[in-house]
């Protein structure tokens, strides 16, 4: 009964059986896309598709290429189905009319990676995978180990020794083998594989393992069913004149997350649930910038750059999934925005004065939409989804950089007035 029937390269278009492969392309090491069975989902009504009891992502589960991962009371079945706020003081800031902050920090190990680590940990009990690995730098690792010790498999996690202590702390509570590597992330990426290869662990890595952004898509029909169906809609009923599509604000290091949300409205296109695909933006730290070079070269070749941005998880100089992050803003009239680390750790310092906690990475997004509506990129009637990716507890170095510094006073009254 399961809709999952083979693979897709997104470089050369060859399709792959179930069976035939496991991670990328054979033949020039593309990612792959999973093809779903199309007309099999069609014949479900929408009422079917989605089992609307299921507060997570799991339902979704007529459209996930893995069955139900049992389990019913575990941190695998909590990931997803994230709170959607309207701030009125950041909209009016930036003088926008429609603006949505979907915030992922609420998930169980408090990044978006958990809806990419609970679909894989689904996808290694269908295939009886003992021991998972990932490369990460915190967040995914954290994600998986969560995950897989809610389920009783063992994860191993390769993160480079820089990684913030609260992620690294995250890793060993949840009783991963946990091997901080002497040099960058995509250091950590290359043992990884070389590891999952010669000890045959089943490897989560982002922009290689296909079934990471299946979960990650599950986002895009959030934002369908919260924003574009619970608030777009009602807008254009009430406005017929506004045609303006939605605008969603994502942050960018490998390309697995947005290519993940590109791909869930790909699926919600193909099945006729929504008639045109939102624009897609992908935003980049200045200092960790190699899909945004090719956007603005206006080139599919992506060329590693020397990752130095203070925001970890998208700290990377080889994007793993490059080509169909950069094709997520090309394809759906959408863009490539950078800001310099500063802006970043400025947008964190706005989100929280609406009672949002990001990390340096989660932030991100934010500062890409504030660039944006500075260059015009977005007006003022432009309905826009930014996408919080972390908790700002993943990183505290970087919310009290955003804060500044609390005054110490002594215990007396005296010493309050002086303050107010
Ligand atoms: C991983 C991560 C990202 C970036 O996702 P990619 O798939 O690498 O582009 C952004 N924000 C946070 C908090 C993350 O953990
Ligand atoms: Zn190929």
């Amino acid at each position: 009964m399961s809709k999952f029937i083979g693979y897709r390269c997104s470089v050369c278009e060859t399709e792959y059986g179930t069976d035939e492969v496991t991670y990328t392309c054979p033949k020039d090491g593309g990612n792959l896309d999973v093809i779903l069975d199309y007309e099999a989902i069609k014949k479900l009504s929408v009422d079917d598709l989605i089992l609307k009891d299921e507060p997570s992502l799991w339902r979704y589960l007529p459209l996930l290429p893995v069955p139900d991962p049992g389990g019913k009371a575990t941190t695998l079945r909590a990931a997803g189905w994230t709170p959607v706020f309207s701030p009125a003081p950041l909209a009016e800031k930036l003088g926008l009319r429609h603006l949505y902050i979907k915030d992922e920090s609420g998930n169980p190990t408090a990044s978006f990676k958990d809806r990419a680590s609970a679909v894989l940990m689904a996808r290694a009990r269908e295939i009886d995978a003992e021991i998972v690995v990932t490369a990460s730098t915190g967040n995914a690792g954290a994600a998986l180990a969560g995950m897989a010790a809610a389920v009783g498999h063992k994860a191993v996690i390769f993160a480079p020794k820089t990684a913030p202590p609260a992620k690294i702390a995250q890793l060993q509570i949840f009783g991963a083998k946990v091997l901080l590597v002497d040099g960058n992330y995509d250091a950590a990426f290359d043992l990884s594989v070389q590891a999952s290869q010669e000890f045959g662990w089943y490897c989560r890595n982002t922009g290689y393992n296909p079934f990471t952004a299946e979960g990650k898509k599950t986002a895009a029909f959030e934002i369908w069913e919260q924003v574009i169906r619970d608030q777009i809609l009602d807008i254009r009923d009430s406005i017929p004149n506004i045609q303006y599509p939605l605008s969603i604000f994502v942050s960018v290091g490998d390309g697995n997350i947005i290519s993940g949300i590109h791909k869930g409205f790909k699926d919600l296109l193909e099945l006729g649930l929504i008639e045109s695909m939102p624009r897609i933006f992908g935003v980049q730290s200045t200092e960790s910038s190699a899909i945004a070079n090719a956007f603005n070269a206006g080139t599919e070749e992506i060329k590693p750059v020397s990752a130095t941005t203070r925001a970890d998880s998208i700290s990377v100089d080889m994007p793993r999934d490059g080509l169909r992050a950069l094709r997520a803003a090309t394809q759906t009239g959408g863009a490539y925005i950078t800001v310099p680390d500063d802006e970043i750790i400025a947008a964190i310092a706005e989100l929280g004065k609406v009672g949002i906690f990001a990390e340096p990475a989660g932030a991100t997004s934010y500062a890409g939409l504030v660039k944006a509506v500075n260059d015009g990129l977005i007006g003022p009637d432009d309905p826009v989804v930014v996408m919080n990716t972390g908790s700002g507890l993943k990183d505290v170095k970087a919310a009290m950089q955003a804060a500044g510094e609390a005054p110490i006073i002594e215990p007396t009254l005296e010493a309050v007035r002086r303050l107010l």
